[in-house]
């Protein structure tokens, strides 16, 4: 194996235009957390002269909601911003998602796991009691320990069952790739920690990491702009490009916005909603001015 590696010039976007994006899922109305994640996207595409992009991550079809798609858009176009191109719905892309995935299983880095949620808490616990059990509550690694009669057995039965990419094998292959923030520096990817995750999830044979990943190459995006809570996330995506050939961008992951106490912002809080702001009077100046930078969060292009 490959030991971690961090290069001296770390990868960043293609050298041409900057390209950033906007990816909200339309599980609910959007409030000011999104309303400066947009910003901040729309600003670092309009400082370098490139583009900003709009994705509608509708995959999970049991709480995504049309409504909220024309919702989202409607707020958007109120708080004056504007997108280059045609937006993209997630779900349009499931033929290149299906077909990643195949690539990923080709390689024997997938096997399915059958855990209940339930069942893997038995497990973790269970290990936890052990000398060397797993760190935290990574997946314990079950199921990749299956038979392939036993598999086939659990086929035949009918059980569902998600894809977990094993990462021990895709670190075998493609070693501890780099990847930049410009907020928080160079960092190499380490999946193990985690342990081997869900790549396409039960429910929808899919899952975020492959659909986002796939889908920024697809939109050309150079530079990810998202809240700095999905930071976590990004090894995972660094390692799905570096397994699939994708281009590799360069990341931006911004604070979280906080109320007066440095609370961060409650979702379900509905007074931060963009629809209720705007209806209690608020002009979109004023609302994108309460969605803009604080202090504590330097935008993208400043860093
Ligand atoms: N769709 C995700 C969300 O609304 C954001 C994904 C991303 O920016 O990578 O939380």
């Amino acid at each position: 194996m490959s030991e971690a590696t961090t290069p001296e010039t770390p990868p960043t976007g293609a050298g041409g235009e900057t390209v950033t994006r906007f990816a909200p899922s339309p599980t609910g109305l959007l409030h000011l957390g999104h309303a400066h994640s947009a910003l901040v996207a729309q600003a670092a595409a309009r400082h370098a002269g490139g583009r900003f992009v709009l994705r509608i991550e509708d995959i999970d079809t049991v709480r995504c909601k049309a409504g909220f798609v024309d919702a989202i858009l409607e707020d958007l176009t109120w708080l004056g911003l504007s997108w280059d191109g045609p937006v993209l719905r997630q779900r349009e892309r499931q033929g290149a998602h299906a077909e990643a995935l195949a690539r990923l299983d080709a390689l024997g880095l997938l096997y399915p796991c059958f855990c209940t949620r339930k069942e893997i808490r038995a497990e973790i616990q269970q290990a936890a009691a052990a000398p060397h059990g797993p760190a935290g509550g990574a997946y314990p690694g079950t199921c990749r320990r299956l038979t392939s009669a036993q598999r086939a057995a659990r086929h035949a039965e009918g059980q569902p069952y998600a894809l977990r990419l094993d990462v021990n094998a895709a670190h075998e292959r493609v070693g501890f790739p780099a990847w930049h923030d410009r907020h928080a520096g160079t960092a190499t990817a380490d999946l193990r920690p985690g342990g081997d995750i869900i790549i396409a999830r039960k429910d929808i044979g899919t899952s975020y990491h492959l659909a986002v990943t796939l889908d920024d190459a697809a939109q050309g995006v150079t530079l990810v702009t998202r809240g700095a809570d999905l930071i976590d996330s990004t090894p995972v995506h660094r390692v799905l490009q570096a397994l699939l050939d994708l281009p590799v961008p360069e990341w931006a992951h911004h604070g979280l916005l906080a109320d007066a106490a440095g609370r961060r912002l409650a979702k379900r809080d509905r007074s931060q909603g963009i629809r209720y702001l705007r209806e209690a009077g608020y002009t979109p100046a004023q609302v994108r001015a309460m969605a803009d930078f604080p202090a504590d969060t330097p935008a993208p292009y400043s860093a």
